[in-house]
């Protein structure tokens, strides 16, 4: 059973996305704010997706979502913000710092839960490809503990800069244009838009140093890994 954290501090809304969630089969924990989100995450309690508010009491989601990805045993926790409606600039600043979804509020929970299992789904593709680790160069990428090693050293992913990577990687020397990216990871959902994948791959590309050479843009058509 999975298992979905959800900080919210608004009751209604908390409690309206655990009862969905629920009947959808799934396991889910409510907080009111980061800090008892952190003291479950303490307790070595490691959720399969975090769905984070933005607007909260003590830290904002923005910052939790920072917090969270910064650390090695929860960077690759899944995170889903939702946001109020008219804060598209924080969409933007989510994706940034590493968010795989967000959602905007008012939403149903109809496509809340499609949207968590969209997510979880994506991560499933990675663990269906039979867990072979990858090896480029210095790069290895090891789709069984979501690690890429650069010169031996491990480097920190989101999910989603994870699935890029690995989907690149596997398809070495073969562009992948943005639609195919987005097939093979966001399966057509239509909330994903090109720019998504431009961001997430600026970061991947940022956190490889100098080996974000191996990522060409192939201009007006996509991404290739050489
Ligand atoms: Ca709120």
């Amino acid at each position: 059973m999975k298992t979905i954290a959800i900080v919210e501090d608004e009751q209604d809304i908390a409690e309206l996305i655990l009862i969905n969630l629920q009947k959808s089969g799934f396991k889910a924990f409510m907080f009111s704010d980061g800090s008892a989100l952190f003291s479950f995450l303490s307790k070595k309690q490691i959720p399969d997706l975090i769905l984070l508010d933005i607007m909260l009491p003590d830290m904002d989601g923005l910052e939790i979502c920072r917090l969270l990805k910064k650390d090695h045993d929860f960077s690759s926790i899944p995170v889903i913000f939702l946001t109020a409606k008219g804060e598209e600039v924080d969409k933007v600043v989510g994706l940034e710092l590493g968010a795989d979804d967000y959602i905007t509020k008012p939403f149903s929970p109809k496509e809340l839960v499609a949207r968590v299992k969209a997510v979880l789904r994506r991560r499933n593709i990675t663990e269906d490809s039979g867990g072979r680790k990858i090896v480029i160069k210095n790069v290895v990428i090891d789709p069984e503990k979501y690690e890429v090693l650069i010169e031996n050293k491990k480097i920190e992913l989101t999910l989603t800069e994870f699935n890029i990577l690995h989907l690149l990687a596997s398809g070495k020397g073969r562009t992948f244009t943005r639609e195919q990216i987005l097939e093979n990871l966001w399966k057509g959902e239509k909330a994903v838009i090109d720019r998504t994948i431009d961001v997430h791959i600026k970061h991947l590309r940022e956190k490889m140093g100098k080996n974000a050479r191996m990522i060409k843009n192939i201009r007006g058509i996509g991404y290739r890994l050489e």
